[in-house]
């Protein structure tokens, strides 16, 4: 019996990996949800919406159907990618930049509905491993096992930092530290579906506790 797992949780939290790994462990397919919100926020840099010197939210939603998402395989990494107006953005995502802004596009009620949508489709078919931050709460609210991860702040800028670093970025600690916390904020106090747990949810807390422990306990979880 396949299923659908719903991981929401603060950023940074190891999130990913751990429902990437699961995924593969299951024969499930992965969504990662805040590619989409970071896509959607690389199509408004792009476009001057945010970034400038004022933000232009209501042209970016007045602007959403000329928006083309989609997942491809990439055959090289054996994940996914995501494709903006059918040009692989996956690497470009991920840059502090976006970061900076995403959030802010996300408390978008306008964006919210067209990505949910999308997300429930995509989940038609059960056997699917989603993160996210509404997962649990919005997108699938009868998911069958529902995880909700939280580390601080520090141990997640932490990993957050020595990703961008790898990629070459020349950003300070305390920079990703301070976006860290701005996007918890952001996220946590939106009006439109914020970041909270939803009461049947599994906590895990990776402060101190390892990935792999964490991998091993949800994966039980998942076969029980
Ligand atoms: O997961 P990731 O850190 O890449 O997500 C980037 C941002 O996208 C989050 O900080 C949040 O503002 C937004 N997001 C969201 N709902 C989701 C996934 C991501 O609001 N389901």
């Amino acid at each position: 019996r396949k299923i659908t797992i719903a991981i929401d949780g603060y950023s940074s939290t190891g999130k990913s990996t751990v429902a990437k790994r699961l995924a593969k462990a299951l024969g499930y397919v992965y969504v990662d949800t805040g590619a989409m919100y970071r896509a959607v926020t690389l199509f408004a840099l792009r476009n001057g919406y945010v970034g400038g010197a004022e933000d232009n939210f209501d042209a970016l939603v007045a602007s959403l159907s000329e928006i083309d998402l989609r997942f491809r395989p990439n055959a090289e990494t054996g994940q996914s990618d995501i494709y903006l107006n059918g040009e692989n953005v996956e690497r470009e995502i991920r840059t502090l930049e976006v970061s900076k802004y995403v959030s802010q596009v996300a408390t978008l009620e306008a964006v919210r509905h067209k990505l949910v949508e999308m997300q429930q489709k995509m989940g038609a078919e059960k056997g699917l491993v989603m993160d996210g931050r509404d997962i649990g709460t919005v997108v699938f609210p009868d998911a069958e096992l529902k995880i909700f991860m939280t580390a601080s702040p520090e141990t997640r800028a932490q990993r957050r930092f020595d990703e961008l670093r790898q990629r070459g970025e020349q950003v300070t600690f305390d920079e990703v530290l301070k976006n860290v916390r701005q996007r918890d904020h952001i996220d946590s106090t939106r009006k439109v579906s914020p970041l909270q747990k939803a009461e049947e949810a599994i906590e895990f807390d990776n402060s101190n506790l390892g990935l792999e422990e964490q991998f091993e306990a949800i994966h039980n979880y998942a076969l029980d």
